[in-house]
């Protein structure tokens, strides 16, 4: 029987798992869609479950949990933003973000408690990696944060702490199950994963999710200078990162988001934006310049909307789609994993 790795938290289970696990107690397989229904609405007990006889759902209450997250700490912004620090039953805390936009709600999840990735400029790195969520997980924050808020969410970006792509397998899941049609039903162009550049992962989720949106930090022109703030690109090079991502385009027809948090000194001077602007030029792809987020203890200073704006200017000119993220929450601790250390 599947369990994930946190134990019996039945919003991990697919409706087929959920079928073998309705069977093993004897009862009819149609009470499986019932159960991953209810799930999908977000109810926390099993007692919630009106049309599930009374026998099935203290069978249930016995062998599993519906593992929604807790809001341990909360920031709502003018704006709309809210922000979560979310904790599970087992104590682990994540942080996620509800945001207003004018094509609709979203919300930013989490993939991982804490990161192994090392890069310098980011929050939820810095105690390192607690531990990695489950797929269900991720979709409790989702049905935590609709039923906190009251509104509906129909977007998704795993954007939060963590890096996806070193949780495949339960990003995979969690995917797959907030599309599927019987439960929440969210369309796979509604879901934005954003990697630091694992390029095996990169290559297998073009064929797996064609149809899912793809963010790359990239955060550097060149090898050199991204050595300095991802660790990750000692690992995985610049070009071949490059080559991954055009084949992600060619494979899938879908436009590449770049990320680029412009650090002050670091990463925002003229030549940065030209040498990007030259290697992307007639890309099928859009750079999101993300002002830095300051972030306790670390030295980086965001870089002055000068420096931003004629960075657009340059990547502009040579045609290079480019957008200034909107920032969102910023009287609230907008970068995440802040909240998480503010203990
Ligand atoms: N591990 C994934 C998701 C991380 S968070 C990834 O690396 O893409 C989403 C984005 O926020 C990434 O582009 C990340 O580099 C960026 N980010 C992290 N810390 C930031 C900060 N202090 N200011 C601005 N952007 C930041």
């Amino acid at each position: 029987m599947y369990y994930g790795n946190t134990k019996n938290n039945i919003l991990n289970y697919s409706p087929e798992e959920l079928e073998a696990v309705v069977a093993e107690l004897g009862d009819k397989k149609f009470r499986a869609a019932q159960i991953f229904v209810w799930l999908a609405k977000g109810v926390n007990s099993f007692d919630d479950m009106k049309n599930v006889p009374a026998s099935l759902r203290a069978a249930l209450d016995e062998r599993f949990r519906i593992d929604l997250p807790e809001a341990v700490r909360r920031q709502e912004s003018k704006d709309g933003t809210v922000k979560c620090l979310f904790e599970f039953a087992d104590g682990t805390q994540i942080e996620s973000v509800f945001m207003k936009y004018e094509y609709g709600n979203s919300i930013c999840i989490s993939s991982q408690s804490g990161c192994r990735m090392g890069c310098t400029f980011c929050a939820s790195t810095m105690d390192g990696l607690d531990r990695s969520l489950t797929g269900g997980e991720m979709l409790a924050q989702v049905l935590a944060m609709r039923n906190l808020t009251g509104e509906d969410i129909g977007h998704v970006v795993v954007m939060g702490m963590g890096e996806p792509f070193d949780n495949y397998d339960e990003l995979s899941r969690f995917i797959r199950l907030i599309h599927e049609k019987k439960g929440y039903g969210l369309g796979l162009r509604n879901i934005t994963v954003s990697t630091c550049g694992l390029i095996p992962k990169i290559r297998e989720f073009a064929v797996d999710f064609p149809q899912v949106n793809l963010a790359v930090s990239l955060h550097a022109p060149n090898q050199k200078l991204r050595e300095r703030t991802m660790p990750v690109a000692k690992k995985y090079d610049y070009d071949d990162l490059m080559q991954a991502c055009r084949e992600y385009t060619e494979l899938t027809g879908r436009r590449i988001t770049f990320e680029y948090a412009v650090i002050d000194g670091v990463n925002d001077s003229a030549a940065c934006a030209k040498e990007l602007a030259s290697r992307l030029k007639g890309w099928l792809s859009h750079v999101n310049l993300i002002p830095l987020n300051e972030v306790r203890g670390r030295e980086y200073r965001t870089a002055n909307e000068k420096s931003v704006a004629a960075f657009k200017k340059i990547l502009e000119s040579s045609g290079v789609a480019v957008t200034v993220r909107r920032t969102l929450g910023s009287d609230i601790d907008a970068a995440c994993g802040q909240l998480r250390r503010k203990k």
